[in-house]
């Protein structure tokens, strides 16, 4: 992957300020043609996108299509279809003397985005952002991350090709084109990637005020308290811990588990697992790998140094595979839960009683989504009572994300700001209020006028 030279970042940044200072971006159809052509983008390339993902990360292409590719189109369809209502300006209720003013909220195009975007699900982390800025009317930079460099270079390749380059760019590089890029002024910046790299990008936007979309991530927990069919819990959250090969930002990254049922859970952890990869997930093609040598070897050390018993998996091999691998009898103070796993390492946590279980989670983080698997209707109300996550997930995982019209972020360390359709386009626009007050209304305003009087006060 060859970086985008430095010296060019100013200059795609003035270009993309102009054309939307000329109110290029703002006409619908102008939206509408380019929502479609990114659409159309996803279609012609459906194989060449897959390839770059298997490239990558050993994305099994079923997974590519319907995870990422097959959503982009669908979701970049849905916002052409939707822009004529979202952008709608809205009329709010005002007592009857204002009535004349017309007072709208109208949803204006905040201006140049730059998107930065991490690896694991590198096609829809850069295109989702980017629907959400074409819909709204805005430019938009793409920063793919350099640690999926096939996808990124396709896509800087194909962009150009579908969309209009005096909006919408791609630029290519690493730490020194960010920190190029971080010296410019946006109106926006959505930044998906880990909480540290975050307070970089924050303390740059702060500079010039301006405004964040932190997608982050942190570690998700599941509870199961028995009341919901075990051995099915096990399949859902082993489904939820497989899908590329766990380095997603909604994976289960550990489980708590009341303690007389732990070993009924890696049972069916152990069974799912053999329905899924008879052969083992490192023989199988509906397994990815692991995206980096760092990356693999921070995971090795993770289990290394764990203090639970490894209760199957652990198998790696040189190609950098690493087995779904589930360890029981995890403490709270395990190194296993220090940082989020992103991988395909599954801690078990026995606890005690529910409230044991919601004393574990609320004492951390808030995270990214909490899965609970229960039926109890009062387990269900004190957990949405008594916890906080971005996402609130009952008897499944990961299935969430289907759910187009549910806003998608975090809270606290997990990030803020909300995407996904009607919300990506929230994000970068903002509400305008508007009045526009007719002549007619000036009997109704003689009283604000001086000389002030006691008229002044009648009401
Ligand atoms: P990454 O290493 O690809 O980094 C993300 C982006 O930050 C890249 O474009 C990279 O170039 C840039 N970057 C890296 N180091 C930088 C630095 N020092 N200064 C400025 N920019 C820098 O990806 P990552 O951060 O490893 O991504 C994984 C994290 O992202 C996980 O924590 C995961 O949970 C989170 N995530 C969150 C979501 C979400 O929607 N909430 C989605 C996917 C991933």
């Amino acid at each position: 992957m060859s970086a985008t030279p430095v010296d060019e970042i100013a200059q795609i940044h003035a270009t993309l300020r102009t054309t939307f200072r000329k109110g290029v971006t703002r006409p619908l159809a102008w939206r509408r043609h380019q929502l479609l052509q990114l659409a159309l983008m996803m279609q012609e390339n459906v194989d060449a996108f897959a390839d770059s993902l298997e490239a990558d990360l050993g994305k099994p292409r079923m997974e590519a299509i319907a995870t990422e590719v097959g959503v982009i189109y669908e979701r970049a369809t849905i916002c052409a279809q939707n822009l004529e209502e979202w952008t709608k300006p809205q009329a709010v209720e005002v007592p009857e003397w204002q009535q004349s003013w017309s007072p709208t909220v109208h949803k204006g195009a905040k201006g140049t985005i730059l998107i930065i975007s991490p690896w694991n699900y590198p096609l829809i982390l850069t295109l989702q952002p980017l629907y959400g800025a074409i819909s709204a009317g805005c430019c938009a930079v793409i920063k793919a991350s350099e640690v999926a460099p096939n996808y990124a270079t396709l896509l800087a390749r194909l962009l150009p090709q579908y969309l209009d380059q005096s909006a919408y760019r791609v630029v290519l590089g690493a730490v020194p084109e960010i920190t190029k890029l971080l010296e410019l002024q946006w109106d926006h910046i959505f930044y998906t990637g880990n909480g540290r790299v975050a307070r970089i990008i924050a303390a740059a936007a702060a500079k010039h005020l301006t405004p964040l979309t932190l997608e982050l991530g942190g570690k998700s927990p599941v509870i199961v308290d028995g009341t919901f069919d075990i051995s099915l819990a096990a399949k859902r959250i082993l489904w939820g811990k497989i899908n590329n090969a766990g380095q997603i930002c909604v994976a289960p990254d550990y489980v708590v588990v009341l303690r007389d049922q732990q070993d009924e859970l890696i049972a069916g952890l152990k069974s799912a697992y053999e329905s899924f990869y008879p052969n083992g997930a490192l023989n199988s093609t509906s397994y990815g790998r692991i995206v980096s040598d760092t990356h693999f070897e921070r995971l090795k050390g993770q289990l290394k140094r764990t203090r639970g018993e490894v209760a199957f998996g652990g198998q790696t091999n040189e190609k950098r595979w690493f087995e779904p691998t589930i360890v029981k009898d995890v403490a709270g103070d395990d190194p296993l839960l220090e940082e989020e796993i992103f991988g395909p390492i599954l801690p078990v946590v026995p606890v005690d009683s529910v409230e044991d279980a919601i004393e574990f989670i609320t004492s951390r983080d808030h995270p990214l989504v909490l899965y609970v698997f229960t039926e109890d209707p009062k387990t269900k109300a004190s957990i949405i009572d008594r916890t906080m996550s971005g996402n609130l997930v009952f008897n499944d995982t990961v299935q969430q994300l289907a759910v187009n019209t549910l806003p998608f972020g975090g809270v606290g360390e997990s990030g803020y700001g909300r995407q996904i359709l009607k919300y990506s386009f929230e994000s970068f626009t903002y509400d305008r209020s508007c009045v526009d007050i007719p002549r007619a209304a000036e009997p109704t305003l003689e009283i604000r006028y001086p000389p002030y009087t006691d008229k002044n006060l009648a009401i």
